[in-house]
């Protein structure tokens, strides 16, 4: 029997990023508990879920910017943990786990742009453009284009409001080459009027294809571009499946309790 909702894991090889049993605990407070994830190319998932449910940690978890302290993360075909093979245990070799790592763009609730660096620059720090100069600043010219701030691009982060910031911040993310993008609550700290830019630009990139798991509390937004919704709630996934499903007929109680608390 299985104790997760996620139905039908599976191991196509269009599996972007694999959890299996993830744990995480700080202290004696355990903040994750049995997470079995699969997020397939092209696939949007939004996490949804009360303030403390997990949705930070599992992003951090998923971007290995943080160790689970028991089950792993798959890149692709790659563990980046430990996991059991023939009856040993095996890791993946560090270069190889870095490589796949710096393709994972992560996208933070306040921005977190270099205030020393003009957006341009920002933009041109990304692992992936490194070494190739004139191609860095051609390719993050191209992406502040792609999020309307191609004439910020000398500008200074403080200067630009909250929006604009996190579209820089977005683009940055997309200069990896990002096999995927993770979001956590990207619009959270923005003025209301500044959210809808962002989201736009969110939007837009769910339509090219790349691949997105969005902690978010924009419930319009998990509607329209969710292909996954996933209810956190107290470290578990309640609930999972279509927007339809869970943000329309939801079937745990918990989860309709945290919907008709937001709406
Ligand atoms: P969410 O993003 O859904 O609000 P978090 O993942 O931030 O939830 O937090 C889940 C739980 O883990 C909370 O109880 C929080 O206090 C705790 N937590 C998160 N990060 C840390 C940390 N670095 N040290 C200790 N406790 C943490
Ligand atoms: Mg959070």
């Amino acid at each position: 029997m299985s104790e997760s909702p996620v139905p039908a894991l599976n191991n196509k090889k269009s599996t972007v990023l694999r959890a299996r049993r993830l744990q995480k605990r700080y202290d004696d407070n355990i903040v994750l508990q049995h997470i079995d994830l699969d997020i397939v190319e092209g696939e949007v998932l939004c996490l949804i879920g009360p303030s403390g449910s997990g949705k930070s940690t599992l992003l951090r978890l998923l971007a290995t910017l943080e160790s689970p302290d028991s089950g792993v993360v798959f890149f692709h075909d790659t563990p980046l943990g430990i996991v059991e093979r023939g009856g040993n245990l095996y890791t993946a070799p560090e270069k190889i786990i870095r490589q796949q790592r710096d393709r994972i763009g992560f996208v933070f609730q306040q921005f977190n742009l270099f205030p020393h660096l003009t957006v341009l620059q920002n933009v041109m720090l990304a692992p992936r453009l490194q070494g190739q100069r004139g191609k860095a600043e051609d390719k993050a010219r191209a992406l502040l284009e792609r999020v309307g701030l191609a004439h910020k691009a000398d500008a200074w982060p403080a200067s630009l409001s909250g929006g604009q910031q996190q579209r820089v911040a977005i683009a940055r993310a997309l200069a990896r080459d990002p096999a995927l993008i993770l979001f956590d609550e990207p619009t959270s700290a923005l003025d209301p009027e500044l959210v809808n830019e962002v989201l736009a630009v969110m939007t837009d990139l769910a339509a090219t294809g790349i691949t997105m798991v969005v902690a978010t509390h924009e419930m319009q937004f998990a509607r329209r571009v969710a292909s996954n919704v996933a209810f956190l709630d107290k470290g578990h996934i309640v609930e999972y499946g279509s927007p339809q499903q869970v943000l329309d007929a939801p079937q745990q109680p918990r989860t309709r309790a945290f919907l008709q608390q937001i709406s």
